[in-house]
């Protein structure tokens, strides 16, 4: 049974929910399969400890607010359940009661009478099993921090001048640590490492207390803190163990095992050492203590949990132009002195996400580099992937959202972006990345710092403009990389589109574009459209309907010419460390707004009341067994709500006490 790929448009507050494909799981080998699940759920497990490092009271918080909401027996339309529903699900996603992203508390606009009611009725004895507190309990401990603004009013205080620690409600510190406590301890530590060059990461999974007067750290490990939810995790790590795809990968399961057994730092940097090196296994995952923006010193790091594999198509794309760099080397219009002779393209990694957990669900990073250690990223390297899945799912959403309909100009422009977009938009990417970064050479004698503060926004031009040339190119049909001669317009469109309109939407009013890449874009854009204005037909213009402005491009292959004149001047200006031309491109083109266009882009965006937020739906795994007990079958199922999942989730992954102290 396969069941199709459903897309989502749930909403509510500032959120949107999508899905991600898991595109080729089902073609995977059952062994494949199987690590995967296992490696899933290991990402699955966690849950309950990144909910309790993110404030004390949450996971009874959860445990109360999903008891009204099975339980309800009132009117599920008034007023207060609604406020009542949105405030639940925005707890789920903020894995606790404040924002992920602003890490303010979420506020509670529903009455505290409705809740006491709700409450009274499920009755006292059930909610005293389910809650493990008397509802005259939840209202003297839990209800002033539901809704009294003053109390946990936010996650992490990063505001100097008050305690730190003190000012935050992350769960990181015992409520009678200090922060100069805490920096004392940490900064004693440190200064008794026995190899100072490669320092642990200190305090990293354990809870800082004082117990009778002395600072004590209570370990995040198997038969400590949180080793319930570890135990678990455990358990699928050891099944992935007996599935993998080498001895390295087994090698690297193993030693996390052992850390998560020991909490011992040294193993952890054994652990990651091993894990960065494994290159070559096909499924990967990331698990454990990761990042530290949770805690206000930046020591402690929340619990995440990933499971992925290599995106096959992908990463076949970019062996094909890493294969024929020389030949785009060879045929680029930049003056033959400053290519290179011999070059050599660079294999992007693109990897499938499978599950989403922790810190990394349901809002996620759509790129990861770890490890976080300097030490070890400077002696042993970093993996450093880009998720394509969900940047597929971002860029579904944004078809559907009236953003396209809004800004494109006609109805045909809109099909070809609609038909072509998105697989020229990986395109572009691949060919900067692969192959842009990477052309062309400096003349002799050359500082290649020469471009000062304009050298990054050049640069990024130069490698634009490598793949705004390229994505034209028969040689690309050719190749199997574009489906046909006509889809690279879809790319010119929607890149002269963002650099003249849509990427003002990121610019607050008044203010200009400062960011290298944006600014980029920009000089592509206003040069192109500068330069076409004094040809006869010009290729490209804006135009005005209905007070709206709108880019139009009149003929393709003429501003194809025009990205092949910019690129070899741009290459020019790069070799030749021309800082005068930099400086001169960059301050004509790159920077300023017109401020009338610029208003008018604003409103027209703030119209359209996009969500500014989003986060992901996990797809299921169900299993088959046969009669030895063995997995037989692992498939993949998508299409539950969000609501469906969270509650799910509290069940099947509740693995720790409701409050841990
Ligand atoms: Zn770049």
């Amino acid at each position: 049974m396969q069941e199709d790929f459903i897309y989502t448009d749930e909403r509510f507050a500032d959120i949107q929910l999508l899905r991600y494909k898991v595109a080729g799981f089902d073609k995977l080998p059952l062994r494949q399969r199987t690590l995967i699940y296992y490696l899933s759920q290991a990402a699955l497990e966690g849950r309950d400890i990144l909910w309790d490092q993110n404030g004390r009271y949450n996971l009874r918080i959860r445990k109360m607010l999903e008891l009204v909401f099975t339980h309800y027996q009132g009117n599920r339309e008034s007023d207060n359940f609604k406020k009542f529903s949105v405030y639940l699900k925005r707890v789920w996603f903020s894995n606790g009661i404040h924002h992920h992203y602003s890490t303010d508390k979420l506020p509670a606009t529903f009455s505290p009478d409705f809740l006491e009611e709700a409450l009274q009725n499920i009755g006292n004895n059930v909610v005293e099993a389910e809650t493990g507190a008397t509802i005259e309990q939840l209202k003297a401990e839990i209800f002033p921090v539901l809704f009294n603004p003053q109390i946990m009013p936010k996650r992490v205080n990063q505001a100097e001048g008050a305690d730190l620690i003190a000012t935050s409600a992350a769960n990181y510190y015992g409520s009678d640590v200090t922060q100069a406590e805490a920096e004392a301890f940490y900064a004693h530590q440190k200064s008794l490492a026995s190899d100072p060059s490669r320092p642990v990461m200190y305090g990293m999974n354990s809870r800082l207390v004082k117990e009778n007067g002395q600072l004590k750290e209570r370990l995040w490990r198997s038969g400590e803190l949180y080793g319930p939810a570890i135990d678990r995790i455990i358990f699928w790590l050891d099944k992935a163990k007996t599935v993998a795809e080498n001895p390295k990968q087994a090698e690297v399961i193993d030693c996390l095992i052992q850390f998560y057994r020991s909490g011992d730092l040294r193993t952890f940097d054994k652990y990651t050492i091993l894990w960065v090196n494994d290159t070559e296994s096909f499924v990967d995952f990331t698990n454990g203590f990761t990042e530290t923006y949770g805690d206000p010193l930046g020591l402690k790091a929340s619990w995440e949990g990933f499971a992925n594999f290599k995106d096959i198509v992908a990463t076949a794309r970019t062996e094909t132009l890493a294969a024929n760099a020389q030949w785009f080397e060879d045929n680029s219009p930049v003056d033959p002195l400053f290519k290179k002779q011999t070059t050599r393209g660079i294999t992007a990694k693109v990897i499938i996400a499978a599950m989403l957990g922790g810190d990394l669900y349901p809002s996620s990073a759509i790129g990861i580099n770890l490890p976080n250690s300097n030490w070890v990223r400077a002696e042993h390297g970093s993996k450093s992937v880009t998720i394509g899945n969900l940047t597929d799912a971002y860029n579904k959403a944004a078809h559907g959202n009236g953003f396209l309909d809004e800004f494109v100009i006609d109805a045909d422009t809109l099909e070809l972006i609609n038909t072509y977009g998105d697989a020229c938009d990986d395109l572009h990417t691949d060919l900067h990345e692969c192959l842009g970064h990477g052309s062309g050479r400096m003349a002799e004698g050359v500082d290649p710092d020469a471009l000062k503060a304009y050298g990054s926004c050049i640069e990024e031009a130069r490698a634009d403009l490598f793949a705004l040339y390229y994505i034209a190119d028969p040689k690309l049909v050719a190749l199997g990389l574009t489906p046909d001669a006509k889809a690279y317009k879809s790319q010119y469109y929607t890149y002269l589109m963002n650099g003249l309109l849509t990427q003002l939407v990121r610019i607050e009013p008044g203010c200009n574009i400062e960011e290298a890449h944006m600014r980029n874009r920009a000089l592509i854009a206003h040069w192109v459209l500068h330069h076409a204005s004094s040809l006869a037909i010009p290729p490209v213009q804006l135009t005005t309907i209905q007070g709206k402005t709108f880019l139009k491009i009149n003929d393709y292959e003429a501003l194809r010419k025009l990205f092949a004149q910019l690129l070899s001047e741009v290459q020019r200006i790069k070799s030749e460390g021309d800082y005068e031309a930099a400086a001169q491109l960059v301050e004509t083109y790159g920077i300023n707004v017109n401020q009338e266009l610029h208003n008018e882009i604003l409103q027209r965006y703030k119209a359209l009341n996009l969500a500014p937020y989003k986060g992901f739906i996990n797809p299921e795994y169900i299993v088959e067994y046969d009669e030895k007990g063995n997995i037989s079958d692992v498939q993949i199922k998508y299409g539950e709500t969000f609501e469906h999942q969270m509650l799910r989730y509290s069940q099947q992954y509740a693995t720790l006490p409701l409050i841990n102290d």
